[in-house]
């Protein structure tokens, strides 16, 4: 069972929804057109449709035949990204200052056509929650969905996500059986020293000094104390001081992420910078104070239900498609959200580089794949008809 024939047959529809969506992009709790248009579709398939978690967030319900209130979660997320499209086809942005440069129209899509067969066909034993999230760039709309009740008011036994991914060929699938995505912080370092005339130094107690030791030193937080066969990521992104050449200021500012798939790497991380900046400044006289702010947590698959998901992606796309355990990327994403409440799995379907040369996420030459819509529906609803099976 490959491509579903009847999801094919409505691929026209899709498409014309997913560029739709992509011609009008909405930001992080703004998305309320592209959320109209979600429980309106699904409220004509007559599917029971709630909206207003985390302010623009959309769950359709929709139970299968049989008795069974085994229920599962499947996640799409809806929001575009804050930066100009450099494309000029038709369907290109009319929004100025915002794009959906990373395919959540195409995955808003996937995860309707696969509602609108489902709702036709209903052959599964059991319901299915469609969840339509705000907010997935940055600003947790995921959590705050958490926050507002959803599985207090949808319960489900497992919840699923996908994303879209350019760097596997169109229409093949990579599945983890643990960390997919990383835990994604950010971290200012202040440096206070004691500023003064650039040619005295030896009165000033010179804070770009010791920040540039502090940048040095932090280094060694993954290269030297982190397990090589675990992964970080520790970089400082934006360094601040001073306003001319000849004055040595009082203070200087790093800023920078983390990135970490365990929490004990990411805790220990957060420990070790602190310590280290402290010390380094008191060395030199100065002071140095950490201020870090957690962000997403790894989004982490749990192994049972990944190799549920690699199956049922092996039964759409065929079994030489799917890659089992590829590298985790660095990269964040707030279904990690999801995934600490429920067991679940969050699988990359095969993009490719579709417009622009080599374009990927978040690239201004970006274009979500049509070719794939109906790859993911057709993995969404198989995943929904394989885990609620109705008897025979
Ligand atoms: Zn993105
Ligand atoms: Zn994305």
């Amino acid at each position: 069972m490959p491509i579903i024939n009847r999801i094919a047959d409505f691929h026209a529809d899709m498409t014309a929804w997913r560029r739709d969506i992509h011609a009008h992009p909405e930001l992080g709790y703004e998305e309320h057109r592209t959320s109209a248009l979600v429980a309106a579709k699904l409220a004509d398939w007559g599917i029971a449709v709630e909206r207003g978690l985390a302010g623009t967030g959309v769950v359709g319900t929709l139970t299968g035949h049989g008795g069974s209130t085994r229920a599962i979660g499947l996640r799409a997320d809806m929001d575009a990204l804050p930066m100009p499209e450099a494309n000029a086809f038709a369907h290109a942005s009319t929004n100025a200052g915002a794009m959906h440069a990373c395919g959540h129209d195409g995955h808003t899509t996937m995860l309707l056509g696969a509602a609108r067969y489902l709702a036709e066909t209903r052959n599964f034993d059991g319901v299915v929650h469609f969840i339509f999230q705000p907010a997935e760039e940055g600003r947790g709309g995921g959590r705050r969905m958490i926050e507002d009740g959803l599985f207090e008011r949808f319960d489900c036994e497992q919840v699923y996500g996908m994303h879209n991914w350019p760097d596997l060929p169109a229409n093949q699938m990579a599945v983890h059986p643990g960390p997919v995505m990383a835990a994604a912080d950010q971290f200012t370092i202040t440096v206070s020293g004691h500023g003064g005339h650039a040619a005295i130094p030896h009165r000033s107690i010179d804070p770009v000094l010791v920040a540039a030791h502090i940048v040095t030193a932090a280094q060694s937080l993954v290269s030297r104390g982190t397990d090589p066969a675990d992964s970080a990521v520790v970089s400082v992104t934006w360094v601040q001081a001073g306003t001319t050449y000849n004055v040595i200021p009082d203070e200087a500012k790093l800023h920078g992420t983390v990135r970490t798939f365990t929490e004990a790497t990411r805790n220990r991380i957060r420990e070790q910078l602190g310590r280290l900046a402290e010390n380094i400044a008191a060395g030199f006289g100065a002071t140095a104070v950490l201020e870090y702010r957690p962000g997403y947590p790894a989004t982490v698959n749990t192994e049972a239900e990944a190799r549920v998901a690699a199956g049922i992606a092996a039964k759409v796309v065929g079994e030489a498609n799917v890659t089992w355990a590829p590298n985790p990327s660095m990269a964040a994403e707030d279904f990690g959200y999801l995934l600490r409440e429920r067991p679940g799995a969050y699988v990359w379907l095969g993009h490719g580089a579709h417009t622009g040369p080599s374009c990927r996420l978040h690239n201004p030459h970006y274009d979500f794949n049509d070719d794939i819509l109906t790859t993911g529906a057709s993995y969404w609803a198989t995943l929904v008809e394989t885990i609620l099976p109705r008897s025979a």
